[in-house]
């Protein structure tokens, strides 16, 4: 499982556990949905990245 983060609100997006009611826990990120949409402001999954790449694009500022 893995976690991915929304770069425009940085909520981060957990596989595992999916959305805060549920919704689509255990689903793998390339199998979501196409509108999908980030719960918290609404763009959609292009615009996530996964967390440990967007994290190590961080450190390397
Ligand atoms: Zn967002």
């Amino acid at each position: 499982m893995a976690k991915y983060i929304c770069t425009i609100c940085g909520c981060v997006y957990d596989t595992e556990t999916g959305l805060e009611n549920g919704l689509y826990a255990g689903v793998a990120f390339d199998d979501l949905p196409e509108n999908f949409l980030c719960p918290i402001c609404s763009e959609p999954k292009e615009y996530f990245e996964e967390l440990s790449a967007y994290n190590s694009k961080e450190e390397n500022k």
